[in-house]
């Protein structure tokens, strides 16, 4: 996602105000408020979601436009971890539980005559939860599938609208879901958290004839329903966060292209086809950057789709969506304000990164989203480095700083549906800017950063992992350095106090185990000392006006005196 303070965003924040008088499903955990009993419901890893693992989806749903209704089933597949007669699905209040079904599970053909055996199983609801029941517990290590049914009008909420029902600029139908901080559950049934990603998903939507569905995944065909309407089916092969689930509704052109064994596809409105098909090519280049930093496109049997929306942009999984107004920068707008973001489609390029962080690497609950946001932040430093060379990287990486406020930790309280602050972006790849000069050898910072996301590809996993490989892999204790970036308020200050020929130094800092090498001197000549939070004396030639600290491979602050 790409998710800034703007004009935008405070009339939403507002909408959201007024929203939360008539629901209270839908928001995230604010800062310095006590979560509601929905967020707890939504952001807690309870035990009615942790005695299960997803398996497989199947969710099947009819939209009308004219009448702005859903009505579909999510047919869920899940394996017992625990032995346990309750299980806790989502779904937003603004939506009607038709009934849930019990459908006896058995992945071998059935003989002819024999039927599954079926039975409706009670619920109760609170708060956006959806608690099933079973009559008899269900037992651990066996697999069980139920079917959810549903109806009604969904509510817009959040800067995306969750799922939204527009027109198009010619008056047409246009329908997308963008729903990452309100939750999938604004639209579908599902296990609305993100610890467990469900591992593969069939998804069917039923449109008018005349409209064409965009989903994740890999298109499977559409089917003539013979009364008006057309199912589009799209088949995920892979593991997929519920909030990346989407469908995209509209008349879109196609056009296809191929990326060695990647297939691309394109949709975009007729009108903006020729400006579209011109923009869209710079998702070769990105993918090209991508693959070599980090290895293959993670979705390869999936495909790659690039989406025209009537927002700014989604990392929706193999089905990104942008809406950049066809013009390089954000919003046309120069990002970084270092005259670099103007060179490409920050939409492009940051969404598409997500495909390898926030997509193939997952974190497992909101309060880790830093490895979402602030390594994808990253990825377009890197983007710029294969592109323009490293002292462009750097100089992109550098811009990011006017974006940081440093008013609360990248990572919040975890297990209560938390927004993290937008420093997560900026400083989250300030922050990876800054271990990459700690490891001071790029060869080794790349073959790292690989091994990483290779290590976590297809997984979800939380801060406390990334510090440990990091750690693992260099032989150093780097916990205080990653608790200090990511759990502390404040940035490391490098204390300097001159005297006659030397220099005493420390950092100061939360972390009381904190050491972080910086390079301090003059630039060209830079020298790699090793400050601790105690007092260390070097001897320098140099004065307080002329002694340097590299503060742009160290995101540091410095005090001299
Ligand atoms: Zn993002």
């Amino acid at each position: 996602m790409f998710n800034v303070l703007s004009a935008p965003k405070v009339l939403s924040l507002i909408l959201l105000i007024l929203l939360a008088v008539v629901s209270v499903t839908g928001q995230r955990t604010a800062p310095n408020q006590a979560p509601t009993r929905a967020n707890i419901l939504r952001g807690e890893y309870g035990q009615y979601r942790a005695n299960n693992d997803l398996l497989y989806y199947y969710l099947d749903v009819r939209v009308d436009p004219e009448k702005k209704f859903l009505k579909g089933t999510t047919t869920a597949r899940f394996k017992m971890l625990k032995e346990d007669s309750r299980i806790q699905l989502d779904l937003h209040d603004a939506l009607k539980v038709d009934g849930i079904v019990y459908n006896e599970w058995d992945p071998k053909p059935r003989s002819a005559g024999s039927s599954r055996l079926r039975e409706e199983l009670k619920f109760t609801r609170e708060a956006g939860a959806l608690f099933i029941d079973f009559p008899t517990p269900l037992l651990a290590g066996h697999i069980y599938e139920v079917s959810v049914h549903y109806s009604g009008n969904p509510l817009e909420q959040g800067r995306f609208g969750g799922i939204a029902f527009k027109k198009d600029p010619a008056g047409r139908t246009w329908i997308n879901t963008a729903c990452e901080g309100e939750g999938a559950s604004v639209w579908w049934p599902n296990k609305d958290q993100w610890r467990d990603e469900v591992e593969s998903m069939k998804i069917s939507v039923s449109i008018p004839n005349d409209l064409v569905d965009v989903s994740n995944g890999k298109f499977l065909g559409k089917t003539d329903l013979g009364d008006g309407y057309t199912r589009w089916d799209w088949l995920v092969q892979y593991p997929i966060n519920n909030y990346s689930v989407s469908l995209n509704i509209g008349h879109y052109e196609h056009w296809s292209d191929r990326l060695g064994d990647v297939p691309l596809d394109f949709y975009s409105l007729p009108e903006d086809l020729e400006k579209a098909k011109k923009q869209f090519a710079q998702a070769k280049g990105m993918m090209e950057a991508f693959q070599h930093y980090f290895g293959e496109y993670p979705f390869k049997k999936d495909g790659y789709k690039l989406i025209q929306v009537p927002y700014s942009g989604m990392e929706h999984q193999s089905a990104v969506t942008y809406g950049n107004h066809f013009a390089n920068g954000y919003l046309e707008r120069d990002w970084t304000g270092v005259g670099i973001s103007p060179r490409f489609d920050f939409i492009i390029i940051h969404e598409s990164g997500h495909e390898w962080f926030g997509n193939a690497v997952s974190a497992a609950d909101t309060s880790d989203m830093w490895i979402h946001e602030g390594w994808t932040t990253y990825l377009e430093c890197l983007y710029v480095e294969y592109m323009f060379g490293k002292a462009d990287g750097l100089k992109y990486t550098n811009g990011y700083k006017s974006k940081v406020r440093n008013q609360r930790p990248i990572v919040p309280e975890r297990g209560i549906n938390a927004e993290p602050p937008q420093d997560m972006y900026f400083k989250g790849a300030l922050f990876l800017n800054t271990l990459r000069s700690v490891i001071d050898d790029d060869k080794r910072w790349f073959a790292l950063i690989r091994e990483f996301y290779q290590e976590f590809k297809y997984k979800n996993i939380m801060t406390e992992d990334v510090e440990a490989f990091f750690s693992r892999r260099t032989g150093r204790n780097l916990t205080p350095v990653f608790e200090q970036y990511l759990r502390r308020t404040a940035l490391p200050v490098l204390e300097l106090k001159f005297a006659d020929g030397s220099v005493q130094y420390r950092w100061k800092v939360d972390e009381k185990d904190f050491v972080m090498p910086v390079k301090v001197g003059a630039k060209g000549s830079w020298q790699t000392i090793q400050p601790t939070t105690q007092w260390q004396t070097m001897k320098t030639a140099m004065n307080k006006e002329n002694f340097e600290v590299a503060t742009d491979l160290y995101f540091v602050e410095v005090s001299k005196s």
